[in-house]
């Protein structure tokens, strides 16, 4: 928080930092090492924990940070980290349309990489324009790393072995290159000059703490050098700031947990919070802040303050807040007139209505910001999306999705969200499938394999009933019946060759002549549904009278219709075996050499 006492800090609030990565790549062990650094209980300017974040102020920053940073070079306060790292926080908490967030962390795993979530993330902050640097984390774990607990890393860096450091530079490089391929030139932090130009990424060990140090420094450097205008705000207006959560609280009932980002809240403010339908307007009741460590003890789990100015996180506890968002709008009145501020948290709301398909899938979302991030990334992969709300899947979303003509669209996303009434049952009656996860790109791959699913199942059902091509001899002396019908021995020379299909010749003027239907094949003795190429059997033919219709030596073709080839040719053609891809060239340049538009 800020120092009142010092009047260059008065009107520069903190700058709000997010932390964002894949799964497992050390977002939360970050977070906690920072937020463990240097907790100096009950010291002016120790760390200090609020609703939903956390104030690393500028003395603790420099203290870590050592040799690092002159203090005096700063006057923004220090920076307040959210405590909920990832996507789903970053894409919720906006504010006036863009992220809440004004400076964020790419942790990257240094020996897993980049990896789905951390594109996704990128892609986010490209979005968002929201400068970021990268936490290149674990690098405690590179074979044989010597380890200096909690200090900056690039004497520890340059203080390895050749080899270790080696290793090192080449996953780091992995990690420039990747960032490189999503459009952002990037640099070991120190040899970066223009972190507006570059982005630097800064070795780091959540578990060691080695880098620590220098992720806060250069966190701390970005907000002063390129953010200080936006940093400066009125911290005695009016308060706007966005809901990180809507909770219930006993003693409190429904309460809003908001971070802060401008002005100041108190108590008996009058606000405007955005809502499922109409904004809700009401009254501060009480404002809370987590009850200090040391007074744990006691039961109440909450000091409350009389204002809070920002950037900081706050529990709201005011009446009629049931219908209050995550992700919403918040905004203290004061003197201004209140339709006004209505309005504006109205054009706030609807900045974040997502554009739909006529036909497409239905896609439910726990936030609006998390909604327009899915469907923003599903818009990315070309899935169109027919209806897009926020709220859990309802029977009502289940009716809406039966309505498409598509089978693949059939479907309903849910990003965190659960499933109301009996809409798992009815979307089973209705063979709507329902996917869910609080992963974007999951749900993206889920209905995705499902997609292909159906695709190929329907492929395989027009296989199964196409006519295929195949060319075949009728063998020198295995004539076994004459007529009616004629069975001779055959050799497939290519294609597929099944039971019950019509077949004939092409004769020397490339006309196709019928000359009966292939009604069974047999294999020494035994009745077989079809044969491959290469394969010799006896065929019995309706129709012809061997030695006046056709004759042994005779190639025959099965007759493929017009529609059939065309089909084998446009839509299956790649699933075709390369001899019957063959076949069926051959059938169709035949045909073709007397209509050139046949099956076409
Ligand atoms: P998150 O999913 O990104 O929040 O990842 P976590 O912070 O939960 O970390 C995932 C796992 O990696 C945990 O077992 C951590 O202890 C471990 N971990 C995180 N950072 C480091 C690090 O710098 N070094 C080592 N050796 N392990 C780490």
């Amino acid at each position: 928080m800020s120092d009142a006492s010092s009047p260059t800090q008065s009107d520069l609030r903190t700058p709000i930092v997010a932390v964002l990565g894949h799964v497992d790549h050390g977002k939360t062990s970050l977070l906690d090492k920072i937020r463990g650094s240097t907790v100096i209980e009950g010291e002016a300017g120790a760390i200090t924990q609020h609703i939903g974040a956390t104030a690393v102020p500028l003395d603790v920053v420099s203290e870590v940070a050592g040799s690092l940073i002159d203090p005096t070079e700063f006057d923004l306060p220090g920076l307040l980290f959210i405590d909920t790292p990832g996507h789903h926080a970053f894409t919720t908490l906006r504010a006036r349309g863009g992220a809440l967030a004004d400076i964020a962390i790419l942790v990257v795993d240094v020996n897993d990489g980049f990896q789905p979530q951390t594109k996704e993330a990128v892609s986010i902050l490209q979005d968002s324009q929201t400068p970021f640097v990268v936490a290149a984390n674990k690098v405690d774990t590179i074979p044989g790393w010597n380890p200096n607990p909690d200090s900056p890393i690039r004497p520890t860096y340059e203080e390895q072995s050749d080899r270790v450091r080696g290793d090192l530079d080449d996953k780091l490089y992995e990690i420039i290159g990747e960032l490189s391929d999503a459009g952002f030139s990037s640099d070991l932090y120190w040899r970066v000059q223009n972190f507006r130009a570059n982005i630097g990424v800064i070795p780091v060990s959540a578990e060691t703490g080695e880098g620590v140090p220098d992720v806060l420094t250069v966190l701390m450097g970005l907000s002063q050098r390129y953010m200080k205008e936006e940093m400066e705000v009125d911290v005695t207006g009016p308060g706007a700031g966005t809901v990180l959560e809507v909770k219930e609280e006993q003693g409190f009932g429904t309460t809003l947990d908001v971070i802060l980002y401008d002005g100041t809240v108190a108590e008996d403010d009058t606000i405007v919070v955005g809502a499922k339908n109409e904004p809700i307007v009401t009254t501060v009741r009480a404002l809370l802040k987590p009850r200090e460590l040391s007074e744990i003890r006691t039961e109440k789990r909450f000091d409350q303050v009389d204002s809070i100015a920002a950037a900081s996180g706050i529990k709201i506890a005011a009446p009629d807040l049931e219908d209050a968002m995550a992700g919403a709008p918040v905004q203290v009145v004061r003197d201004r007139d209140t339709q006004d501020v209505i309005e504006a948290v109205t054009a706030e709301m609807a900045e974040v209505a997502v554009e739909t398909d006529e036909d497409g899938v239905v896609v439910k979302a726990d936030t609006l910001g998390s909604l327009e991030a899915l469907v923003n990334s599903l818009e990315e992969v070309e899935i169109p999306v027919m209806r897009a709300e926020v709220g859990d899947v309802a029977p009502r979303d289940v009716s809406v999705a039966t309505t498409v003509d598509d089978e693949t669209f059939r479907a309903i996303l849910g990003f965190n969200v659960e499933m109301l009434g009996d809409a798992a049952e009815r979307a089973e009656q209705n063979d709507v499938e329902i996917f869910r996860s609080d992963v974007i790109y999951q749900l993206i791959e889920e209905y995705e394999a499902h997609v292909e699913a159906i695709e190929t199942a329907q492929r395989e059902a027009v296989f199964e009933n196409v006519i295929r091509p195949a060319r075949f001899q009728i063998l020198k002396d295995h004539t076994f019946r004459q007529s009616d019908p004629a069975v001779v021995g055959v050799e497939i020379s290519s294609g597929t060759l099944r039971r019950n299909v019509p077949v004939g010749y092409f004769t020397d003027d490339n006309n196709f002549t019928r000359v009966g239907v292939l009604k069974g094949l047999q294999d020494q003795g035994e009745d077989v549904d079809e044969a491959r190429a290469g394969e010799q059997l006896a065929a019995s033919i309706d129709g012809p009278t061997v030695g006046r219709d056709i004759d042994e030596g005779d190639v025959l073709w099965v007759d493929l219709p017009e529609k059939h080839a065309k089909v084998l040719e446009q839509e299956l053609k790649e699933d075709l075996p390369a001899d019957e891809r063959e076949a069926l060239g051959q059938y169709l340049e035949t045909r073709r050499k007397r209509d050139p538009f046949w099956g076409k």
